[in-house]
C-alpha cells in the first residue's frame, strides 16, 4: 500500500501546507491514522497554520539528534498527528536533513498515512523528502513559472529514484490567463489529479490556525480537498 506522499511543487507558494494541512485532516476524518510533518525546516508553516507555533521540541531538535520523534508529535483536529518545525533560524541550521529517512522508517509504521509538506527549491532539504516518500504529489499553480519549476521537481524525483504520482492543479480560477488542465498534464507528463478551485475562505480560515475542511467545510476547496482525500485512501 502506497502510503507516504510528498508534497512538493519547486516553487513557493503554490499551496503545499495548505493541501498537507487539508488533506491529512480530511484523512483523519475519514478514520486514517494520519501524520503530517513539516520538513520545511527553513520555512516552517505547518505548525503556524495548525496553532502549534509554540511547540517546544520540534523536528527540528529531532533531525539535530537532541529529542526523539515520539516527543514531537502533537494532537491536531480529528486525530491527526502533526509533526511541526520550528521557526528558530539557529534550529534550521542544527537540523540534519539527512536524518529524515530514520524519522521517517519510525513515523511510517505508527500509521496509515504519511504526508511530508515539503520545502520549495532545490536543496538537499527538498530533495531528501523526494526519494523518501513512496509517491510525491506536485502542487501546481495556473501560471507558467509554477509549472516550469513542477516540471524541475518531477524531473528531478526519477533523478534520485522517486515516483511521482501526479498534480493536483491548486488555485484554478475561471481567468482566461490560466494555463488549462489539459496543457499542464501535458507539459509535466503526469496525471492530474484533482484540481483546487481559488477560494477566498483557504485565508480566512488559516486567520483562525483552522484548515478549511472544518472551518468552511462547504467551501468550494473544501469540497475538493474531501475528494482529493478520499481518492488517496480508496473511498468512494
Ligand atoms: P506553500 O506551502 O506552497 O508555500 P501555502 O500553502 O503556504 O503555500 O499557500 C500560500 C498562500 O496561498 C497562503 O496565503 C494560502 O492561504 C493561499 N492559498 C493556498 N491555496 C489556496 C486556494 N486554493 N485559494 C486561495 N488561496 C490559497
Ligand atoms: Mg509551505
Amino acid at each position: 500500500m502506497i502510503r507516504a506522499f510528498t508534497i512538493a511543487s519547486g516553487k513557493g507558494g503554490t499551496g503545499k501546507t495548505t493541501v498537507t494541512a487539508n488533506l491529512g485532516t480530511a484523512l483523519a476524518y475519514y478514520g486514517k491514522e494520519t501524520y503530517i510533518v513539516d520538513v520545511d525546516v527553513g520555512m516552517a508553516n505547518l505548525g503556524l497554520v495548525l496553532g502549534l507555533e509554540n511547540a517546544s521540541i520540534t523536528l527540528h531538535e529531532v533531525l539535530a539528534g537532541k529529542a526523539k520523534i515520539q516527543d514531537a508529535i502533537y494532537d491536531g483536529p480529528h486525530g491527526l498527528k502533526v509533526v511541526p518545525s520550528g521557526i528558530s533560524l539557529k534550529g534550521f541550521q542544527e537540523a540534519d536533513p539527512q536524518r529524515l529517512k530514520d524519522v521517517m522508517r519510525d513515523l511510517v509504521s505508527r500509521c496509515d498515512y504519511l504526508l511530508l509538506d515539503a520545502p520549495a527549491g532545490l536543496g538537499s532539504d527538498a530533495v531528501i523528502p523526494l526519494a523518501v516518500a513512496d509517491e510525491v504529489i506536485l502542487v501546481v499553480n495556473p501560471e507558467i513559472s509554477s509549472l516550469v519549476d513542477a516540471l524541475k521537481v518531477k524531473i528531478l524525483t526519477e533523478m534520485v529514484g522517486g515516483t511521482v504520482r501526479g498534480a493536483i492543479l491548486n488555485r484554478a480560477s475561471l481567468e482566461n490567463t490560466d494555463l488549462s488542465k489539459q496543457k499542464i498534464q501535458k507539459v509535466l507528463g503526469v496525471p492530474i489529479i484533482d484540481v483546487i478551485p481559488e477560494d477566498p475562505n483557504v485565508r480566512r480560515s488559516s486567520t483562525y490556525k483552522t484548515p478549511i475542511v472544518i472551518k468552511y467545510p462547504d467551501s468550494p476547496s473544501a469540497v475538493a480537498f474531501r475528494r482529493i482525500a478520499a481518492t488517496l485512501a480508496g473511498i468512494e
